[in-house]
């Protein structure tokens, strides 16, 4: 394969739920650093079909944006596994971030996150394409100190979830409740709601609803936004999984306005305003990538901190 003979492997760098990621470089320029990322396919297509998966996958190499990790070159290996080439970025995510408690940052910086985390899901879906995994730990730091999406759930698709190589579970925290009710349709809009999700754990410093189970999972969102009706979201009450949740004796009202002026004050109203529109529960209200970036809370003061001087860890 003349794409793989393009790159030398070298030492692992780490492993995730289902891919080992090695360090590598371009063959005829050492200097020029990759990952290469090495996913382990389901029987499906290990199955000689590995070659659909590619053309697939290709497709993502055309994206090319700021706030989007490059992925360099698809090839498959003689055991038959797919190997994407990314740009090597090892300067750490933003759950890390937050979660790490020598790193402070303030107002500017979460709104400079979520404007280029806004372009880059904008960019996305209009060119047609979802990304379906969006989380802090899919949001890598750049070398400029900009954020790139990483990680689009494409590749996921193809890999065994059958074994995962880490006990590690599969984070749900930022699954639309869409899903979590069973639609079998989806849009854009599971990706406005992890965006959503992602953007209030930069405010709290916390996951904003954290579970060990699917159905803890709608407990959890319903705890905070109601549980929803047909009167706000038509024929939700029809979706396959709606029922094993509901409880007409137990029908939440959603937190008062108060409680996110409380918890996403640093958002300031406007911030709160584009936030609660990301995490509408009706995914046909909940607010899409080009509505996102045109809200007032990104030209309203306070500036976006410029890349070059947001917060780093280590
Ligand atoms: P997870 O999302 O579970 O961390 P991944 O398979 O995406 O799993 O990555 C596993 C590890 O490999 C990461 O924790 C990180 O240490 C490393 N890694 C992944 N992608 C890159 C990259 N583009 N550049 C440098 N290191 C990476």
């Amino acid at each position: 394969d003349q794409v793989r003979e393009q790159f030398v492997v070298g030492g692992r760098l780490g492993e995730g739920t289902y891919a080992i990621v090695y360090a590598g470089y371009y063959r005829q320029n050492p200097e020029h650093r990759v990952a290469i990322k090495k996913i382990k396919l389901n029987a499906e297509f290990k199955d000689g079909i590995a070659m659909d998966a590619i053309r697939e996958i290709k497709f993502l190499q055309e994206l090319e944006h700021p706030n989007i990790i490059k992925l360099h070159a698809v090839f498959s290996t003689k055991d038959q596994n797919l190997s994407l080439v990314l740009e090597h970025l090892p300067y750490g995510d933003l759950e890390a971030l937050w979660k790490n408690k020598d790193v402070a940052y303030g107002a500017a910086d979460i709104k400079a996150w979520a404007i280029m985390l806004a372009n880059a899901v904008w960019f996305c879906h209009a060119n047609h394409v979802l990304h379906r995994d969006i989380k802090g730990n899919n949001i890598l730091i750049g070398p400029d100190g900009g954020i790139k999406l990483a990680d689009f759930g494409l590749a996921r698709g193809f890999a065994d979830p059958g074994r995962p190589m880490t006990n590690q579970v599969i984070t749900r925290f930022y699954r639309p409740p869409e899903l979590l009710y069973g639609a079998r349709y989806y849009s854009g809009a599971v990706d406005i709601w992890s965006m959503g999700i992602v953007i209030s754990e930069l405010c709290i410093r916390n996951f904003l609803v954290p579970s060990n189970t699917d159905i803890e999972q709608i407990t959890a969102i319903e705890d905070i936004f109601g549980t929803p009706t047909d009167a706000d979201w038509p024929f939700v009450s029809t979706l396959p999984l709606y029922k094993m949740t509901f409880d007409p004796a137990n029908i939440k009202r959603p937190r008062p306005h108060s409680w996110w002026l409380q918890t996403m004050g640093i958002l300031g109203s406007d911030g709160i305003d584009l936030l609660r529109g990301m995490l509408t529960m009706n995914p046909l209200l909940r607010l899409d990538s080009q509505r996102v970036l045109y809200h007032p809370y990104f030209a309203n003061a306070p500036r976006p901190t410029m890349k070059e001087m947001l917060p780093r860890a280590g």
